[in-house]
């Protein structure tokens, strides 16, 4: 198994021993930073957190960003976390600026708010619940997260928190507004593995 991480900025290396230590439970495979659309000979990708305006704009710069939306349209399965579940989303807009267009991937049935908590020092730790991915409790941090609005097709909410979408999955689309790779756990990466390995 061969999983890809975006790592134009944000917790790659984080995801990475996320990925590793889930590998020790469930099968081998090899976890490689993907940059270029010539890194994605993969079975899994995960677009971690940062500015997804950020990501989006180098993404597109890079060449990236249509072949990825192309491979994750024929049915790779994908994790985005907090900026990356921005990147999944198609619609998207900013908690203080509204609308304003910023390259996407925009491939799941799902609208996000950025910056819904506030600015950086708003930033939190919470207990989500995991009983719809077969798991407990769990402390996860919000940095300078989004909010999910709302999901319609396909889409679903797995967690929610004061009623606020934080997880959600369209097929084999997972996103979250926290970041699993921060989390110390590692429930987040092994659902999303097991959905590779499928
Ligand atoms: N606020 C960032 C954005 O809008 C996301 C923050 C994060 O990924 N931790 O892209």
């Amino acid at each position: 198994m061969k999983i890809g991480v975006v790592a134009y900025q944000g917790s790659f290396e984080e995801h990475a021993l996320s990925v590793k230590r889930v590998f020790d439970k469930i099968g081998k495979g090899e976890v490689i930073p993907v940059k270029r659309a010539k890194d994605l000979d993969v079975d899994g990708i995960i677009i971690p957190g940062g500015e997804s305006t950020t990501i989006g704009q180098v993404a597109l710069r890079l060449g990236l960003l249509d072949p990825l939306k192309e491979k994750i349209s024929q049915g790779i399965p994908v994790l985005g976390t907090c900026a990356g579940a921005i990147m999944l989303s198609k619609e998207v807009t900013d908690a203080k600026v509204g609308k304003k267009s910023q390259p996407l991937i925009g491939v799941m049935d799902a609208s996000v708010i950025r910056n819904y908590y506030g600015r950086q020092r708003e930033s939190f730790e919470a207990t989500v619940d995991l009983e719809e991915i077969e798991g407990g409790k769990e402390r996860f941090v919000f940095i300078r997260a989004p909010a999910i609005s709302k999901v319609w097709g396909k889409a679903r909410a797995l967690a929610t928190l004061n009623d606020v979408i934080v997880m959600a999955q369209e097929d084999q689309i997972l996103t979250t507004t926290f970041h699993p790779e921060l989390s110390g756990t590692t429930s987040i990466h092994e659902y999303f593995l097991r959905m590779v390995k499928r």
